[in-house]
């Protein structure tokens, strides 16, 4: 159960209330969503009538039937601010597509420092790479850990990139911390709720993908949990999803994009790579994305394609990465001076009415 305090109040004040609750002896927390604060109760408080709720001076109201993302969802967009190496650069809120290139596993030292210059060049914003990979089968190369780690924040170093890089387990995070300007949650874990939880008491910003398998509303319950551990700062990440298709790896559900944004604000990725797991398609969907309103990629690229330890079918050279790049920034370019008119009012379950990706440019904001 929820109860919504009202506008007024301080923090002080909604602590009093949280704190005449525990006295109570209910196991209560507070909860700050875009527009409200609310108290969480955690206890079965069913037998407890309303009123004795609604008597407490600064509540507004409650919420038996709560909603189940009050963090996650939010009408307003919201952009995560990164700071590396003395820059920053801001994802999402109608700025310029982030690319993400790098490869899919960290390979060496020389063969990532080299990378990371040429994607740099190719139009890149910010590096991936593999240090924990989780395998399919546990005979596969696991990744270089920590010594990757290092040559990732070498080439960010080296070149002004921001470094993103997934970590699997609580332990993890605590060695990536000291060296990624982003953690990444891939599509295995998004229904790790404990390692969810850690993520959100980290402290960094998070990239979170879906799962092989996963609705949207679950997608949008994993970033709730990060953000009741205290962390707003999620981007989200369409990486394709499983469905009865093989030709291609997964099935990009790009009405996922759109979707997402609309429910939650927060700024969406698309992973074409490990959507489609074949080279030849990761232009067109590239494109797809941007113009569907994607604020940005995430693609895997290899100055070697063909020699990649993981995923080499996929990976692209910096050469092609560099059409990808030119390609993103023409069509945000031209999708800015498109009618922003939403093109349907509210769906039936009642989801917000979906932005055009132009909406999501505010004039002067980029
Ligand atoms: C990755 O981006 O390195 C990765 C393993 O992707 P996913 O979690 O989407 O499979
Ligand atoms: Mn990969």
């Amino acid at each position: 159960m929820f109860l919504v305090l009202e506008d007024r109040l301080d923090e002080k004040a909604s602590a009093d209330i949280l704190d005449a609750l525990v006295q109570l002896g209910m196991q209560a927390e507070l909860v700050r969503s875009s527009k409200q604060v609310l108290i969480f109760v955690h206890s079965d408080v069913r037998a407890v009538p309303t009123h004795k709720f609604t008597r407490i001076p600064g509540v507004a109201r409650v919420m038996r039937t709560a909603p189940t993302s009050p963090l996650a969802l939010s009408d307003e967009l919201r952009t995560v601010d990164l700071t590396s190496n003395q820059n920053s650069l801001t994802i999402g809120g109608g700025a310029a597509p982030v690319i993400m290139a790098g490869p899919c596993s960290v390979e060496g030292r020389e063969q990532l420092l080299e990378l990371a210059h040429k994607v740099k060049s190719a139009g890149a914003t910010m590096l991936r790479g593999g240090a924990f990979k989780p395998r399919t089968s546990p005979y596969e190369f696991p990744g270089l850990g920590q010594d990757a780690l290092s040559y990732l924040r070498e080439a960010s170093i080296a070149t002004g990139l921001p470094v993103v890089s997934e970590v699997m387990s609580a332990e993890q995070i605590e060695i990536a911390l000291d060296y990624v300007d982003m953690l990444q949650i891939g599509a295995r874990n998004m229904y790790n709720y404990e390692l969810l939880k850690e993520v959100g008491k980290a402290g960094k910003p998070v990239f979170l993908k879906r799962g092989l398998s996963a609705t949207i509303d679950e997608f949008v319950h994993a970033v709730e949990y990060i953000m009741l551990a205290g962390n707003n700062q999620v981007v989200l990440c369409e990486r394709g999803i499983r469905t009865f298709e093989t030709r291609t790896r997964n099935t990009l559900d790009l009405s996922a994009v759109p979707l997402l944004k609309s429910m939650t604000g927060l700024p969406v990725i698309v992973d074409p790579s490990h959507a489609t797991g074949k080279r030849s398609l990761i232009r067109s969907m590239s494109r797809a994305a941007i113009a569907c309103g994607a604020d940005g990629l995430m693609i895997e690229t290899h100055c070697q394609p063909n020699q990649s330890i993981s995923d080499a079918e996929q990976a692209i050279t910096p050469d092609d990465l560099a059409l990808i790049s030119a390609d993103s920034l023409a069509l945000f370019e031209s999708l800015k001076g498109l009618d922003e008119t939403p093109a349907a009012a509210a769906g039936p379950q009642g989801e917000p009415r979906p932005r055009l990706v132009v909406a999501c440019a505010t004039p002067g904001s980029n």
